[in-house]
């Protein structure tokens, strides 16, 4: 039963990165215990850190899962690999594909290779808008919905690319 639910966020600023983004969809849906359920708009942001590198594309989707945290981790890291990510030493430096696990179910957790929900997502524009588009009522762990956490973080002019993703095209 995939009755487990988490949102990913997707990001890539290297290499076609709305193509490395679209093909991070297909290959999720296409593992036997992910199903994606909706996906956002794609979305252009400013790069974190160091200016000197492009803007990146961001996503966010929401899958269905009968995967346990870690081993879904697994697979989203063996995704990153497939699409040439090299782990560079500088934290924010560009990136062909980056896959975060913002939330699954109302877990929290902290281990060493995982921390539940990701630690960033209260700052940032890139994964908290798309969010919002797939999940408007979406409760926080904090006890504040979504939008009131949108309400205080900076949008950096973050923008929305006008073509939808061919969800149909995906998820067939
Ligand atoms: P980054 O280079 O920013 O993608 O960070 C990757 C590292 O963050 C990996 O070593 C993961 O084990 C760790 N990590 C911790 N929590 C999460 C999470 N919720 N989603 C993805 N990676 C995570």
């Amino acid at each position: 039963m995939m009755s487990d639910n988490a949102f990913i966020g997707l990001g890539s600023n290297l290499s076609t990165p709305a193509e490395q983004i679209k093909n991070a969809l297909v290959e999720l849906h296409q593992h036997t215990q992910i199903c994606l359920q909706r996906c956002s708009h794609l979305y252009k942001s400013a790069p974190m850190g160091p200016q000197d590198q492009p803007d990146y594309i961001n996503a966010v989707c929401h899958i269905t899962t009968s995967l346990q945290p870690l081993e879904l981790l697994d697979v989203l890291q063996s995704i990153e690999n497939n699409h040439g990510r090299e782990r560079l030493k500088d934290k924010w430096g560009p990136r062909t594909l980056d896959l975060d696990m913002l939330m699954f179910n109302d877990l929290r957790m902290r281990s060493e290779r995982l921390i539940l929900p990701h630690y960033g997502m209260q700052d940032r524009e890139f994964v908290l808008v798309p969010m919002f588009e797939i999940a408007p009522d979406l409760i926080m762990h904090d006890g504040q919905t979504l939008a009131a956490w949108i309400s205080k973080c900076s949008l950096n002019g973050l923008q929305r690319l006008p073509d939808a993703i061919d969800f149909e095209s995906i998820a067939s």
